[in-house]
C-alpha cells in the first residue's frame, strides 16, 4: 500500500515546492525560504529522518512542538479566551513529512470516505452539499406527506477534542499499515504547545487531543475519525433519510459541518442522537444542543412540540449553513442571500466610490471585492428564475465604475479579456451561467448519480431527453422545480451554440429508456455507439453493441433514434463543450467564463476603434500587434494611471472640438492648437503642425537618449506599438518616454498651450522613481531597473546638467 511506501526524494522536493512563502516560522526559527534555498543540501538527510519514523523511530523533538499565537477576533471583548482565534506555527521540516503523509492518504481516502462527506478532498465540493438541502426541500414541498426534519449539527470544537488513541486505533482497523501508523504515532504522541502572549514565550503546555490547526494531516485525520460515526448513522436501520426508490439520503459533511436529513423525526433523531452519544464518548465528539439548528418541514404544530421536548433540539425557521441563509422554503432562498449580498455590495461601492480609485482601481474594486462575494452564491445556489437582477447589479456596477457619468466605453468592451483588448471588468450574469454550467456538467455526464436520482426524483423521462430531445414540452412539471428550472434555462440560451449537431456525450439509450427511480450508471455515449465508414457515420453493428444494449430489440430501438439524429448530423470531434467542460476536472468555471465571454463579444472582433486607427494611420495594424500591445505592452509599468492612458488611447476616449460639436451642436469644431483644421482625434494627437513640432520634439530627445535612429512611426509613440523598431533593452524607458509626452498632450487638452521639454523631462523622472516602486513589486532585481534607465541618466548629465537624485 503506498501509505508504507519508502518517503522518496522526489516527495520531499515536491513539498518544499509546495511550501508557501512569507508564512511564520516554527519555533527553530527556520522558514520556507530557507528550506527553498538550501534544497540540495537538504533533501538527502530529511529522507533518512522520514524513512526512520515510518521504521518506527522517534520523531525529532522539535516536531512536538508548536508557537501558539492568539489573534483577537473582531472587536469583541478581549478578556475571554474564546474571542481569540489560536494560529499554530509549526516547524517547516516537521510540515513538509506531515504533507507527504497528507498527500498519500488523500490518495486513499478517496475511495475510502463516502461521497457525501466533501470536505479536504479533491474532486468534491462543498456546494453539493447545499445543491442537494436544496433538492430535498424541493422534494418535501412537494411530497406534503413526508414529515421530516434537518438537522444541522453543532459540534463543540470537534477539530479540538478529537481523542488520540481512538483516532490511532481507527486507522490501525482501516489498515493503513505499519509504517503509516508509526509516521502518525510519531507526532501524535505528547505535543507541546507554548503561546506567545503580548510577544512573549510561555512555558510549555502539553497537548492531549485535538488535531493540529495547520498540520496537513489533521482534517484528513478527523474526516476519518467522523466517518466513524457517518457510517454508524448510514448503516442504523432506525434512523431514516429521505428516500428516493432505493436510495436513502440521510446526511451530509463538510469538515465539522454535519447536517441529517431526516424523515420519521422523532425515531430518527433520538436515534441518531444516542449514536453520537455512543461515538463521542470514544472519539471525543460532543453535539452542543444549544446551538444544533432544525428546519421541519411538513410537520403540524403538535408534532413540532413533541418532537422538541422529546429530542431536547429547537425547531428555528432559519439556519445559516456553509455560508447560505436556508429557510424551509426555497422562495426564501433568493432574497435572503442574493439580495441581501447585494445590498451590502452596494453599501460598500457607496463608500469606495468617496475614495478616489482611477478607473482600473475602480473596475479592480468589482473583480477583487464584489465578485467573489457573487461567485460563492453563484456556486452554491444555482436558483435564479428571471435574470433582470443581473441588470440591476450591472446598473450598480456602472454607476461606481463611472462614477454616476455617462459610460465612455461599451459593456462589452469593459468586460472583454484583456488579451483582446477589454479591460476584464465581470460579467456577473456570465459567471452565474459559468456556474450553472459547473452544475450541468452532472447532467450531461450522468454522473454523480446520488444528485441525479434525488434532483430528478419526479423526472419521467432520462435527463437527455429534457436536454436534448425537447421532453420539457411534454413534461412540464420538469420546471417545477427551483434547481432544475434554473439550470434549464441557462442550458437553452446556449444549446445551439454549444452543441450544434447531435453531441458526442449524448446518450440515446438514457434518453429513450423508460425513467426508472434510480439511474443505471454507465450508459454508454453516441462517441462509444458510433463509428465511421469513409464519410459515412454509422452505428456500430449488433455484435459489436451486444454487451452495451439488452438485445436485439432495444438495438432496433436505438437505431431509430440514430437514424432521426442523423437528419441534423453528427458532432465528429470534441466540441468546445466537451474541451473545457466535460472533460476537464479543474478550472470549469473559468475556462466556462472564457467561453462565454468570447461569444457574448463576438461580434466586437473587429473592432470600431481598431477600424479607426488603422484609417488614420493609413495602413492596416495587425491583429497581432494589437493582441501583443495587450498581453505584455501594456504591462511595462505596475500604475495604474499609466497603462489607463494607453487603454484610454486604444479607444480613442478623448473629446475632440469635431464631437463636442456634433453633440452640442457648436458652430466652430476647429482645432484647439492650430485653430485652422478640424479638429479630429487624429489630428489633435499627431498631425496638427503644432502637434507635429512637439512630437518631433520628443523624437529628437528620446534619439538623444538611446543614441541610434529609427523612424518615427505614429503607432510606437501613440499607442506603444513598437514592434522591431525599438530593441528589448531600450523599449521600457521608450514606453515610459512616449507614454509622459501622452500624458502632458492629454494635461493640456482643451487648451492651445504645448507641454515644454522641461515638463517632458520632469515627469520622465517621476516615472524612473515609478519604474523602481514596479521593479520592487515585480520583486525583480534592481539591476533590471537600473540597466532600464541607465541611458537616460546619462543624457541627464550630459545634456541637461541634471544630476539623478
Ligand atoms: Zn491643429
Amino acid at each position: 500500500m503506498i501509505l508504507n511506501e519508502k518517503i522518496t526524494g522526489q516527495e520531499i522536493e515536491g513539498a518544499i515546492q509546495n511550501m508557501q512563502l512569507g508564512k511564520s516560522p516554527g519555533p527553530d526559527g527556520l522558514t520556507a525560504r530557507y528550506y527553498k534555498a538550501l534544497k540540495e543540501w537538504i533533501i538527502q538527510p530529511l529522507k533518512e529522518v522520514c524513512n526512520e519514523i515510518l521504521e518506527g523511530k522517534k520523531a525529532p523533538e522539535s516536531w512536538k512542538e508548536a508557537f501558539i499565537s492568539l489573534i483577537p477576533k473582531t472587536e469583541t471583548e478581549k478578556n475571554q479566551v474564546k474571542n481569540y482565534r489560536p494560529i499554530s506555527l509549526l516547524n517547516v521540516d516537521y510540515k513538509i513529512f506531515a504533507d507527504i503523509l497528507a498527500k498519500r492518504l488523500k490518495r486513499v481516502l478517496i475511495g475510502e470516505i463516502h461521497k457525501d462527506q466533501t470536505g479536504f478532498l479533491p474532486g468534491r465540493h462543498m456546494s453539493d452539499n447545499v445543491r442537494n438541502i436544496i433538492d430535498i426541500l424541493e422534494l418535501l414541498e412537494v411530497n406534503i406527506n413526508r414529515k421530516a426534519v434537518l438537522i444541522f449539527v453543532d459540534a463543540e470544537k470537534a477539530f479540538d477534542n478529537i481523542c488520540w488513541t481512538f483516532m490511532k486505533k481507527n486507522l490501525q482497523g482501516m489498515g493503513v499499515g505499519q509504517g503509516f501508523e508509526n509516521g502518525i504515532g510519531a507526532i501524535y504522541s505528547k505535543q507541546k504547545a507554548k503561546l506567545i502572549v503580548n510577544n512573549v514565550v510561555t512555558e510549555e503546555i502539553p497537548i492531549e487531543k485535538g488535531t493540529r490547526q495547520g498540520c496537513p494531516i489533521s482534517p484528513l485525520l478527523f474526516i476519518t475519525v467522523l466517518e466513524v460515526l457517518l457510517n454508524m448513522i448510514r448503516g442504523d436501520q432506525l434512523v431514516k433519510g429521505v428516500q428516493v426508490g432505493a436510495r436513502n439520503y440521510k446526511l451530509r459533511a463538510f469538515a465539522d459541518d454535519l447536517v441529517l436529513t431526516l424523515q420519521q423525526p422523532d425515531t430518527s433523531t433520538k436515534r441518531v442522537l444516542e449514536l453520537i452519544e455512543i461515538f463521542g464518548q470514544v472519539a471525543g465528539f460532543k453535539l452542543n444542543k444549544q446551538k444544533t439548528k432544525v428546519l421541519e418541514k411538513n410537520l403540524t404544530m403538535a408534532e413540532k412540540e413533541k418532537f422538541q421536548s422529546e429530542t431536547g433540539l429547537v425547531i428555528t425557521k432559519k439556519v445559516k449553513y456553509l455560508g447560505v441563509n436556508l429557510t424551509s422554503k426555497n422562495v426564501n432562498l433568493f432574497k435572503d442571500n442574493y439580495d441581501k449580498c447585494w445590498t451590502e455590495v452596494k453599501k460598500d461601492l457607496e463608500t469606495w466610490s468617496r475614495l478616489k480609485f482611477s478607473l482600473l482601481g475602480r473596475i479592480a474594486v468589482i473583480k477583487m471585492n464584489v465578485l467573489p462575494r457573487m461567485l460563492f452564491l453563484f456556486q452554491t445556489l444555482q436558483i435564479l428564475d428571471k435574470m433582470d437582477c443581473f441588470k440591476r447589479w450591472q446598473k450598480d456596477i456602472s454607476k461606481f465604475v463611472w462614477q454616476g457619468k455617462k459610460p465612455r466605453i461599451n459593456f462589452k468592451i469593459l468586460t472583454d479579456a484583456k488579451d483582446r483588448g477589454g479591460f476584464a471588468l465581470p460579467d456577473l450574469r456570465l459567471y452565474y451561467e459559468s456556474a450553472a454550467f459547473c452544475w450541468l456538467k452532472q447532467w450531461l455526464l450522468l454522473e454523480n448519480t446520488d444528485i441525479l436520482d434525488l434532483e430528478g426524483y419526479d423526472n419521467r423521462f432520462g435527463w437527455h431527453a429534457y436536454i436534448w430531445y425537447d421532453k420539457v414540452k411534454i413534461h412540464k412539471g420538469f420546471k417545477n422545480h427551483i434547481v432544475r428550472k434554473a439550470l434549464y434555462n441557462v442550458w437553452i440560451r446556449y444549446k445551439d451554440l454549444l452543441e450544434g449537431k447531435t453531441p458526442r456525450w449524448l446518450s440515446p439509450m438514457e434518453a429513450k429508456e423508460t425513467k426508472k427511480l434510480n439511474m443505471e450508471s454507465k450508459w454508454p455515449k453516441y462517441c462509444e455507439i458510433l463509428e465511421q465508414d469513409g464519410e459515412r457515420v454509422k452505428l456500430q453493428s449488433y455484435d459489436k453493441l451486444k454487451s452495451k444494449v439488452r438485445d436485439w430489440l432495444h438495438y432496433l430501438q436505438i437505431n431509430e433514434v440514430f437514424k432521426q439524429d442523423r437528419k441534423i448530423g453528427f458532432q465528429m470531434k470534441r466540441s468546445k463543450l466537451e474541451t473545457e467542460l466535460l472533460e476537464p476536472n479543474t478550472k470549469n468555471l473559468s475556462r466556462m467564463y472564457n467561453l462565454l465571454l468570447k461569444w457574448n463579444t463576438q461580434d466586437e472582433t473587429v473592432k470600431s476603434a481598431m477600424i479607426k486607427w488603422a484609417q488614420d494611420i493609413g495602413h492596416d495594424i495587425m491583429f497581432d500587434d494589437w493582441e501583443r500591445l495587450w498581453n505584455t505592452g501594456v504591462k511595462f509599468t505596475a500604475c495604474n494611471a499609466l497603462r489607463e492612458n494607453i487603454m484610454k488611447m486604444i479607444y480613442r476616449w478623448y473629446m475632440t472640438p469635431v464631437k463636442l460639436a456634433k453633440i452640442y451642436h457648436l458652430p466652430n469644431n476647429k482645432c484647439w492648437k492650430c485653430n485652422e483644421t478640424e479638429g479630429t482625434f487624429y489630428h489633435l494627437w499627431w498631425t496638427c503642425p503644432k502637434i507635429k513640432a512637439y512630437w518631433e520634439m520628443i523624437y529628437n530627445e528620446i534619439k538623444k537618449v538611446l543614441k541610434w535612429t529609427f523612424s518615427k512611426k505614429p503607432e510606437a509613440f501613440l499607442l506603444g506599438m513598437v514592434g522591431q523598431l525599438v530593441p528589448r533593452k531600450d523599449r521600457v524607458f521608450f514606453m515610459y518616454a512616449t507614454t509622459a509626452a501622452r500624458i502632458l498632450l492629454a494635461k493640456y487638452w482643451k487648451t492651445q498651450q504645448l507641454p515644454t521639454l522641461e515638463e517632458w523631462q520632469a515627469k520622465v523622472i517621476d516615472y524612473m522613481g515609478m519604474a523602481e516602486m514596479t521593479g520592487r513589486i515585480r520583486d525583480q532585481g534592481s539591476e533590471t531597473v537600473e540597466e532600464d534607465w541607465k541611458k537616460f541618466k546619462i543624457y541627464l548629465k550630459n545634456c541637461c546638467n541634471i544630476e539623478e537624485c
